[in-house]
């Protein structure tokens, strides 16, 4: 076992003063048998030291943002440099329009673009924006699709939610939770019939294009292509929730992603981004067509804002962080090693007679202990927990970290070394081996 004594002790600190001792429940380690999570107090690169000083090769990634590795010199020095400029004014400031100019560079259904502090920030507004556009009220979204903590996407969410067994959170009225109509992810004929019923007062048709919270899954060819389709048919919006994929697994979003089956049918109305775009520092932003963006304060009706919007150094670090992943080769390097990474446990679990299926999209995948597919949500529930706690436990004791979730997505990094691969797949061998053995 390696010594966590430090970790236990600051959790039991941590649990006296903040609520359940973590800022955010998917940092907790209750879907993973529970007890103290591991208090971090370094990271470099592919690497977590802990407080105990355990080393650990890093596959959270900070649950998405930190697609670089830690603490890459380029983004931190644009930080440094940002606050030494002094860290907030404001007022409007040059580097926001260097950093939207990026966005639209790489997102050409973008014409306009706001910049906020968080993911669900941005997806809440988007919502609010189809609203204002179309004076319509409902949302169709899709089962196991996390959108944020916003009240209106907390019904059916994956990730936290589903983790923790709290489908839908308390504290959201029921007159709020009636605006949203839920289908299964990949079932154009159940959005097609919630079109039907209800399709005069939708809003907006709200989507992870590529499904990032209840495992990697990609949709089905033609499907995106549908919901578009389908949505406007009924003169509905859509919104991407691009907050996972954007500049996850090429220099842009799914709207361009080459892999995709029906990408030329697949541009949304509306965007939502988050995580990779500010490097690592809290960030969020939406953007979309013209007319639709002409609804948002100061010109238009519909009202957002934020004192944090757009400082200095989540921008300064987005543009750092985006200048790393424009340089060649990138993208490929970490299909690459998740490629390998992936076959190698694929191999590992079969060979130790432990039942898995891999989803893996260029250098981010989710691996579900079960011996289907996983398509949807009820396919990715319908997997062993049990199993998956155990495998973060046995992982973890090898110094892997992964998300402590059976939802969650494994990322590679920039940073990640051939050998850091073979160390997990070394790790993965003995931990399938322990688990085929208990
Ligand atoms: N949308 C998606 C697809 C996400 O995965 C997340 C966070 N995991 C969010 C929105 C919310 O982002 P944030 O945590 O920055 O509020």
């Amino acid at each position: 076992m390696l010594p966590r004594v430090r970790s236990a002790q600051l959790y039991e600190e941590a649990q006296q003063h903040i609520v359940g001792g973590v800022n955010s429940p998917s940092r907790s380690f209750k879907a993973v048998g529970g007890g103290a999570p591991v208090f971090m107090q370094r990271a470099e690169g592919a690497h977590f030291w802990d407080v105990d000083g355990n080393k650990y090769i890093d596959y959270l990634a900070a649950f998405g943002p930190i697609i670089t590795g830690h603490a890459h010199p380029h983004v931190t020095e644009a930080i440094v440099r940002a606050a030494q400029n002094g860290v907030l004014y404001g007022t409007a400031t040059e580097l926001e329009i260097v950093l939207a100019r990026k966005l639209k560079e790489a997102i050409p259904s973008l014409d306009k673009v706001r910049f906020v502090n968080s993911g669900t920030e941005a997806v809440m507004t988007t919502i609010r924006v189809a609203r204002a556009a179309t004076k319509r009220t409902k949302i169709i979204k899709f089962a196991g699709c996390y959108h944020g903590h916003s009240d209106l996407v907390l019904v059916a969410a994956g990730s936290g939610p589903s983790t923790l067994g709290i489908p839908d959170s308390a504290g959201i009225p029921i007159s709020i939770a009636s605006e949203v109509i839920t289908v299964p992810f990949n079932d154009t004929d159940r959005l097609k019939l919630a079109l039907e019923r209800w399709g005069d007062d939708v809003a907006a048709v709200l989507v992870e294009p590529i499904v990032g919270n209840f495992g990697m899954v990609m949709p089905k060819p033609g499907f995106l292509e549908d919901v578009c389709r389908l949505a406007r048919g009924a003169g509905a919006l859509v919104i991407y929730d691009e907050v996972i994929t954007a500049f996850r697994f090429h220099y842009g979003t799914t709207q361009t992603f080459a892999a995709f089956p029906d990408r030329a049918a697949i541009e949304p109305d509306l965007t939502a981004l988050g995580k990779i775009i500010g490097g690592g520092l809290p960030i969020g932003a939406y953007g979309g067509r013209r007319e639709v963006m002409a609804q948002v304060a100061p010109l238009g009706p519909a009202y957002q804002a934020g004192t944090m919007a757009g400082n200095p150094a989540s921008v300064a670090a987005g543009i750092a962080c985006l200048d790393v992943l424009a340089a060649p080769g990138v993208y490929e390097k970490m299909d690459a090693q998740a490629a390998h990474l992936a076959a190698g446990l694929a191999e590992s679990a079969s060979r130790r007679g432990v039942p898995l299926t891999i989803n893996r999209i260029v250098g981010a995948f989710s691996t579900h202990f079960c011996d289907h597919p996983v398509t949807n949500y009820e396919e990715a529930q319908d997997t062993d927990g049990e199993q998956f706690a155990r495998f973060f436990r046995e992982m973890l004791e090898r110094g892997i970290y992964l998300a402590p979730s059976k939802y969650e997505a494994w990322f590679l990094t920039t940073a990640h070394t051939d050998a850091d691969i073979d160390a997990t797949l070394e790790a993965a061998d003995a931990s399938f081996k322990a688990m085929a053995g208990a």
